[in-house]
């Protein structure tokens, strides 16, 4: 290979698939012994990736092994472990028309080559997460990291080829016209992690292909609080949950529905819950990160008059801090309700009660995540049963999505398709119907 020039996605694309024919991906040896290479490039250069992660968002160094290196590597370690079992054929029963020597089954097939096209703001995460799952379902793989992340993006890029087979996995680093240009490609699969705009041009590229897609986006996730949580609780799992990462989370809480009551109730305790966290200060706070870029950053500035602040509402362009803020009594109408926040500003919406709450989750595009803060098990049962969400969290905003077991994705404008676990070798697989019946 001549390493002197980038390699063009046509070529990226046809080597790949010439190694994938080749049956190379396919055996479990090889998928797993990528896994664990993975593994040993992310325990080696852990502070390599965390140095990247501040420089391009100001992660501390808790918040990137928890939640992009140590988060990759659990998922690696629980491929590894269940890999074998998810793979294994399932046996389906045979009608009596075939006789009863005849036998039926469904086996995974790995699909072929697979892109998988990352965001910014879990750059690493959001990338490796799903290439083990493509690996690990034997295929071969293009990495397409954020260039609103060059620093993760750059060292992805070095490190990979040092330990991934190459002749199966390749990282094309670029924007929009190396974008374009890998999507004029015929993939197999492609994952686009990001917003729903960008992934309508996903959809559409895929389409010329009949490439199918996992389509993993964003929007609006409310968190209900009822008036018989306790708020103290209430306020800091919210406040965790919403500032992780300024508030640059798909699944972070973005606003709160509760009644009037509870709402002014609530507000001593975000204002408590906040200064536990991050200090009188959160400036000075090492915890606390930063806004990806000035365009996002004066995007967010202007959503800080949109109600009454309850804490925070300073900023700092030349830092891209914008303080963790608590608005309170936000009209539905106002800025900071049109559209997903994507930073750390938690409005406070009111309505009456619980019917109006679902009514006004159901009136809105469905979210990626719902919250519920209850201890009544009829709220619980008729937010599952009446509401539509990607992923329902009672009692814990984002934690769901740690749990491998559980398939994350969204529906509707939240996306579609899933991943995580044994869901990943779903999206990343064919099922094979396959039935034999003896010639004998
Ligand atoms: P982004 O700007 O980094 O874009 C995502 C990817 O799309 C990048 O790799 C980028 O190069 C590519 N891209 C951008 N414009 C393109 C174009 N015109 N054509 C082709 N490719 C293009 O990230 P973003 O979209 O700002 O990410 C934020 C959004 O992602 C939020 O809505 C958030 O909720 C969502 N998100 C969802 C999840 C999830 O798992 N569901 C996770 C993280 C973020």
């Amino acid at each position: 290979m001549n390493h002197s020039a980038p390699e063009q996605p046509a070529d990226v694309v046809s080597r790949l698939r010439a190694t994938f024919r080749s049956g190379h991906t396919k055996p479990v040896e090889w998928r797993t012994n990528q896994l664990r290479r993975l593994r040993e490039l992310l325990t080696s250069h852990g502070e390599d990736l965390a140095a990247a992660l501040h420089a391009d968002l100001g992660k501390s160094s808790t918040e990137a092994f928890r939640t992009e290196i140590n988060f990759t590597v659990r998922e690696i370690d629980h491929t590894l472990e269940h890999l074998d079992g998810w793979l294994r054929p399932e046996s389906a029963p045979v009608p009596a028309h075939l006789g009863d020597d005849a036998t039926a089954w469904t086996q995974y097939d790995p699909l072929g080559v697979v892109l998988v096209i990352a965001p910014w703001n879990y750059p690493l995460q959001l990338l490796l997460t799903p290439m083990l799952g493509a690996l690990a379902a034997g295929n071969a793989v293009v990495v397409k990291p954020s260039e609103l992340a060059p620093a993760t993006s750059a060292v992805v890029a070095r490190l990979l080829p040092q330990y991934l087979d190459t002749d199966a996995v390749a990282v094309v680093e670029g924007g929009i016209p190396e974008t374009t240009a890998l999507l004029a490609e015929r993939f197999d699969h492609i994952f686009y992690t990001g917003n729903g705009t960008v992934g309508r041009i996903v959809m559409r590229a895929a389409a010329e292909h009949l490439t199918p897609v996992a389509l993993e986006l964003g929007g609006k996730s409310p968190a209900f609080v009822d008036r018989d949580a306790d708020l103290a609780v209430v306020a800091d799992r919210l406040a965790r949950g919403k500032f992780l990462n300024a508030g640059q989370t798909c699944v972070a809480p973005d606003y709160v529905l509760t009644d009037p009551a509870t709402a002014l109730a609530l507000e001593s305790e975000f204002a408590q819950a906040v200064e536990t966290l991050f200090g009188t200060e959160p400036q000075q706070s090492t915890e606390f990160g930063r806004i990806v870029n000035e365009r996002h950053f004066d995007r967010l500035s202007s959503l800080l008059d949109s109600g009454r602040t309850v804490t925070g509402g300073d900023s700092d362009r030349a830092t891209k801090y914008i303080a963790p803020t608590v608005l309170a009594d936000v009209d539905p109408k106002s800025p900071v309700m049109q559209e997903e926040i994507f930073g750390p500003i938690l409005p406070i919406v009111t309505v009456a009660d619980l019917d109006e709450a679902i009514g006004f989750i159901n009136d809105r595009d469905k979210p990626l995540a719902l919250y519920v803060f209850t201890e009544s098990d009829t709220t619980r049962e008729r937010i599952a049963a009446e509401t539509s969400s990607g992923g329902l969290g009672f009692g814990l905003p984002l934690a769901h999505l740690t749990v491998s077991d559980l398939p994350f994705g969204g529906v509707g404008e939240s996306g579609m398709g899933s991943y995580h676990g044994r869901y990943s070798i779903e999206t990343f697989s064919h099922r094979k119907a396959v039935l034999e019946k003896p010639l004998g």
